[in-house]
């Protein structure tokens, strides 16, 4: 029987993120796609800076940013009757207006998932993962100590935690009997990738998603990393009994060319499939020994490009926490702080993109009883943890990133410092950034617990004339591997307060 730390099922981007990120940690990781390769399709294109701080992490950031002839040159958004038809409205300019240098040095970036995912895959094998495609989880059982898993080539694996990344439908989550809820599907669509000289019909350098609304369908366009490649959706009723099967390579073409305007157009068709388009959020996002990530545990409408962001970051977020556990830094209970932070954020996204669909793609959407959006450039980097790992001493969600405040489960301020931002800094362990005077209690924390904990004192390491940091004159911040501030405060017993702060976030 193969033992392992962690069995990840499902190799998108929450199981990828979460493959990498275990594997960085240094945890044992065996992960397994039914798939014979990654993802073809560009499916969830574009990276938050929040994602990009992800990846920085895990030292990809520059690779994402690259593979991308769009990356970072902007967004534009339209809806219209068609490519060169009425424009009803510019839902979004330029991402790149926003100057975002209070918040991070992370930009937006524009990947497709076709991309991104090698670049996930590489770092993860590098950093010692198993990944195995063509190979499917068939069956698994939990007990007390760990997860037995049966896989169709016929190995049984021995696991201490399961990690579900098996998308939207998955097979995991309704095997532990936890009901995924909310609105439900919204809209059916059939994807096309195809190939075409679209000219300059739809802007080059930039990502330029069309959502069309006419009166023969409604369905959006949208071109790739790939010069030449689209994307282009069209509305699926299957309460009038329609199928992919009713959607022909002629329909689909003369769909094609009257969503572009290009009567004359020759699309080389290269992927076709039906793609529903729902809005649910699992009841849980845990039990017992294995832990829903990305899709699994929520699935968002597509607009806003949601979806793969946070399958990033639950797979981040569980990677750190379960790595924790397993090298003995941290207790179970840390692991309940992952459902306590990531539901939440789940929770505002659907609501966020559910509005976004209603008002880009389906106007007579009802969403009574659905909460209201909240501010995309918030919920992205002004949002706020609230768990036992994460000691936030107000009732505050989200704050205006531009205007960091410091206050704990949020992200810890970026400010510049001689070599870059203290940024730079997070995402390799515990940081404690401090006002003078906490060197020794660090040294003799970290000596004691062997927890990897960096110092970096305000005037030597960074510096901090409006006190962002709001350490005052002798405080100290504790931020987490995650770069999420876990405790504020200053204490005359530095040591044993650092001590007792550290064993509370995490539950040891
Ligand atoms: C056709 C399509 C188009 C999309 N378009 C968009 C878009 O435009 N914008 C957007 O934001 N999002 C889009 N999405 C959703 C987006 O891809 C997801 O939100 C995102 O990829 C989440 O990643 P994930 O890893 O959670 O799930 P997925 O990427 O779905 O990955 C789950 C993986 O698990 C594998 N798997 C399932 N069961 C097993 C098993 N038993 N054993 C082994 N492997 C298994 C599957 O093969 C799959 O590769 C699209 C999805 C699809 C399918």
């Amino acid at each position: 029987m193969k033992r392992t730390d962690v069995l990840v099922v499902g190799a998108g981007l929450g199981g990828l993120s979460a493959s990498m990120f275990l594997a960085i940690e240094g945890a044992d990781v065996l992960t397994v796609e039914r798939h014979p390769g990654t993802s073809l399709h560009p499916r969830a294109s574009g990276q938050t800076p929040r994602t990009m701080e992800l990846y920085r992490f895990a030292g990809i950031d520059d690779e994402v940013l690259g593979v991308s002839e769009r990356a970072s040159r902007g967004l534009r958004v339209t809806v219209a009757s068609s490519l060169r038809g009425q424009v009803f409205h510019r839902v979004v300019e330029d991402l790149g207006e926003i100057d975002l240098s209070t918040a991070t040095t992370a930009p937006w970036g524009m990947a497709g998932q076709d991309v991104v995912e090698p670049i996930l895959l590489e770092r993860a094998r590098k950093a010692g993962a198993d990944v195995r495609f063509s190979t499917e989880l068939v069956s698994f059982e939990q007990d007390a100590d760990g997860v037995t898993a049966v896989l169709s080539d016929g190995e049984t694996v021995r696991a201490s935690y399961l990690v579900a990344a098996d998308g939207g439908r998955s097979r995991i989550r309704e095997a532990l009997g936890i009901a995924a809820t909310g609105v439900g599907a919204i809209g059916h669509s059939v994807g096309v990738v195809f190939d075409a000289d679209l000219g300059d019909h739809l802007q080059a350098d930039v990502t330029d998603l069309y959502y069309l609304q006419n009166a023969e369908f409604t369905g959006a366009l949208v071109n790739t990393d790939i010069p030449g490649r689209y994307v282009f959706a069209v509305d699926l009723h299957p309460e009038r009994g329609e199928t992919l099967a009713d959607f022909p390579e002629e329909r689909l073409t003369g769909l094609i060319r009257a969503g572009t305007d290009l009567p004359g157009l020759e699309p080389r068709i290269r992927w076709t499939g039906a793609w529903e388009m729902a809005a649910r959020i699992a009841e849980r996002f845990s039990a017992g020994r294995v832990f829903l990530v990305g899709d699994a545990a929520k699935v968002t409408p597509p607009t806003g490009g949601m979806g793969g962001n946070t399958a990033v970051g639950d797979g981040h977020d569980i990677a750190w926490k379960l790595a924790a556990v397993l090298r003995g830094d941290a207790g179970p209970a840390l692991l309940d702080s992952y459902e306590a932070e990531r539901k939440p954020i789940a929770e505002m996204v659907v609501a966020t993109s559910l509005h976004n669909a209603r008002e880009r793609m389906l106007p007579g959407l009802d969403l009574s009883g659905t909460p209201e959006p909240v501010d995309p450039l918030a919920l992205t980097l002004g949002f706020r943890y609230r768990s036992g790992a994460a000691l936030a001493d107000d009732e505050d969600r989200l704050e205006n990133p531009l205007e960091p405040s410091g206050r704990p489960g949020f992200r810890a301020p970026h400010l510049p410092t001689a070599a870059g931002s203290t940024g730079d800094f997070l995402g390799r362990g515990w940081v404690v950034f401090a006002a003078g005077g906490w060197r020794d209690a660090v040294e003799a924390v970290r000596a004691e617990t062997g927890i990897a904990l960096e110092h970096r004192e305000r005037g030597t390491d960074f510096d901090d004339p409006g006190d962002v940091f709001g350490l005052g004159a002798d405080g100290a911040s504790l931020v987490r591997p995650d770069g999420i501030v876990a405790w504020r405060g200053s204490s005359e017993d530095r040591a044993g307060t650092l001590w007792d702060v550290l064993a509370r976030v995490l539950g040891r």
